[in-house]
């Protein structure tokens, strides 16, 4: 086996064949079709990296993404080779939406079905269902909900030990299909890493039924990876850090396509909604690939894990990163009134009074953004934004007048 040097990881040949037949499959399937579908092949790629680190990559088997496409699961859980149980894990909300669809589409093919109601995404949430796990000894657990019910999904089936499936019912943030789960109640106020979903259903028939407002947000997530992409970069260039641009290229395409057909993102609109849905989907595979959640989560991320810390009732997640990348594309001298019209397009909030924060809030969240996470270095290092710098930068991007 020949190895060969690649933005400091050696990638044997193998690697390289298989990363491009995926790039081909992600790019042409993300573009077209109606439904869209991907058959991974199964299979988890270790790489082994300077210093004898280790590289792992663990994605999605199958994706569906399209109009009535959830009576598809009970197949795909039988492709899947899932068959006697299953534990469906859903909200208050959603399991009226789509959770007791879900159980009954499982149940009618002879699976052993329980369910779970999540009321948010803490850690005495994801005990709750790893206890359920044990108890219950099943073989998979669906995620069937916004964002909450996912993570909590994917967190406490990671900590047991076996897959989950992500059955989205909105489309406010790349965790539908990332490796990283936001939950509350861990000793830091950002992501951790989890596992990747073996399978994502996202039925567009459904999600456009949902508040149009998480759409917007799924907007504000994508947007960011202008910036998160570049403080990635900065990191490897200052930091030496592992950079690989095959994620980083994803990551970014996403956010161009959204930019690019921002005018089709609107309520109602099943076109935008599927645009926005295979764009979130391709950065949480981006994020599998990296290992991290680097190409996907810079400075205007940590703007909103600080505005989380200092107002009790932010906005969503997806609204507060949009905001972020607004100024955090103004300290890059990047095209921060584009990523703006991008948004006010797409009905996103893109000021404080819009987010329904205080100015002050904004200011502060500013400054204290880089102590959320130090060893994360991102243009906020560079900048040193003190309360004067910081009120300047978001009087002049218009987030605050
Ligand atoms: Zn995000």
């Amino acid at each position: 086996m020949t190895r060969e040097k690649s933005e400091g990881i050696y990638f044997p040949d193998t690697f390289k064949k298989i990363s491009k037949q995926h790039h081909i499959l992600l790019s042409s399937n993300v573009l077209n079709g109606r439904i869209l579908k991907l058959n991974m092949e199964p299979f988890i790629i270790s790489v082994i990296a300077l210093k004898m680190q280790l590289h792992r990559m663990q994605l999605p088997r199958e994706v569906v993404v399209g109009n009535e496409t959830l009576p598809l699961l009970s197949e795909i859980c039988k492709r899947l080779g899932f068959r006697e149980s299953a534990l469906v894990v859903t909200g208050p909300d959603t399991k009226s939406i789509a959770g007791y669809r879900v159980i009954d589409l499982l149940s009618d093919k002879g699976m052993d079905v329980n369910h779970l109601v999540v009321n948010s995404s803490t850690m005495w949430e994801v005990r709750a269902v790893e206890e359920k796990i044990r108890e219950l000894k099943t073989q998979i657990v669906l995620g069937v909900g916004g964002g909450t019910k996912i993570d909590v999904a994917k967190l406490s089936s990671t900590r047991q030990g076996i897959p989950f499936i992500s059955v989205p019912t909105t489309a406010s943030h790349d965790g539908i299909a990332s490796p990283v789960a936001a939950v509350k109640g861990l000793k830091k106020p950002f992501s951790m890493m989890a596992q990747s979903p073996m399978a994502i259903v996202a039925d567009t028939s459904i999600i456009v039924q949902s508040d149009y407002r998480f759409t917007a947000s799924g907007c504000g997530d994508l947007v960011s990876k202008f910036t998160s992409v570049r403080d990635w970069e900065l990191a490897h260039k200052v930091k030496n850090e592992y950079y690989g641009e095959y994620a980083a290229s994803l990551a970014l395409m996403s956010a161009r396509l959204v930019t690019k057909n921002a005018d089709i993102i609107k309520p109602g609109s099943e076109a935008g909604l599927r645009l926005i849905l295979e764009a979130l989907i391709s950065c949480g595979v981006a994020m599998s690939i990296a290992g991290s959640s680097k190409p996907c989560s810079g400075s205007e991320h940590l703007f909103s894990h600080s505005l989380d810390k200092i107002e009790q009732n932010g906005a969503l997640h997806g609204e507060q990163c949009g905001v972020g990348t607004i100024m955090m594309a103004y300290l890059y001298n990047i095209d921060w009134k584009g990523i703006r019209e991008t948004l006010q397009n797409a009905g996103a909030p893109t000021t404080a009074e819009e987010l329904g924060v205080e100015p002050d809030s904004i200011v502060k969240a500013l400054v204290q953004a880089c102590t959320i996470r130090p060893e994360r270095y991102t243009i906020l290092e560079e900048k040193r934004l003190d309360y004067d710098s910081a009120e300047k930068l978001a009087k002049v991007t218009g987030v605050i007048s």
